[in-house]
């Protein structure tokens, strides 16, 4: 097995049972460099209703603002973007910390959301779908997701995945959704 397969876990995640949270999806070696995608899991899969997609648009691009001039932080950010479920958002981080060394900052991010007077980016020059975004709700899930982080911040179960074992579709294909 190569370094590379060691490093991606083989297991999947039982959406049946995740609660939202912060979590390790997967840390690979990309060139000798480690990088670490994380799950920020928003609402409760399949349980309760994803998140607006407008909404869902608006906290991408108020939270990579925010992310990206995050003086302590920008360096280190790959990626932060949204998961096609609408259930939360991926983010990818150059190194290999534990997701509660990150708790601190998107508690941040996501408290920053209600100082937003304006969405950023949100013009046809700097968005593919610039009329589709929704500020008012986007501030209402921020804030939502703050307060949990906040009322669960020494819950162990929202930085642990539950997992199972990984899909294997009926061509024999190992099933991955990012
Ligand atoms: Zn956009």
């Amino acid at each position: 097995m190569s370094e590379k397969q060691k490093l991606i876990p083989s297991f999947s995640v039982d959406h049946t049972l995740i609660v939202p949270g912060i979590f390790t999806s997967r840390v690979d070696d990309v060139g000798g460099n480690i990088v670490t995608t994380y799950d920020v899991r928003v609402t409760r899969p399949n349980v309760e209703p994803a998140i607006d997609v407008a909404a869902m648009h608006s906290l991408e691009h108020i939270i990579a603002t925010f992310l990206r001039n995050n003086a302590e932080w920008k360096d280190e950010v790959i990626y932060w973007g949204p998961m096609g479920c609408l259930t939360g958002f991926y983010l990818i981080l150059k190194g290999s910390r534990a997701p509660e060394e990150i708790f601190d900052l998107l508690l941040s991010a996501f408290r920053a959301v209600k100082d937003s007077e304006t969405v950023p980016g949100a013009t046809a020059e700097n968005c593919g779908n610039y009329l589709m975004h929704n500020l008012g709700m986007a501030k209402w899930y921020a804030a939502r997701f703050a307060q949990y982080l906040e009322d669960n911040r020494g819950n162990s179960a929202i930085f642990e995945y539950p997992k199972t074992e990984r899909l294997v579709t009926d061509d024999g294909q190992q099933f991955y959704d990012s």
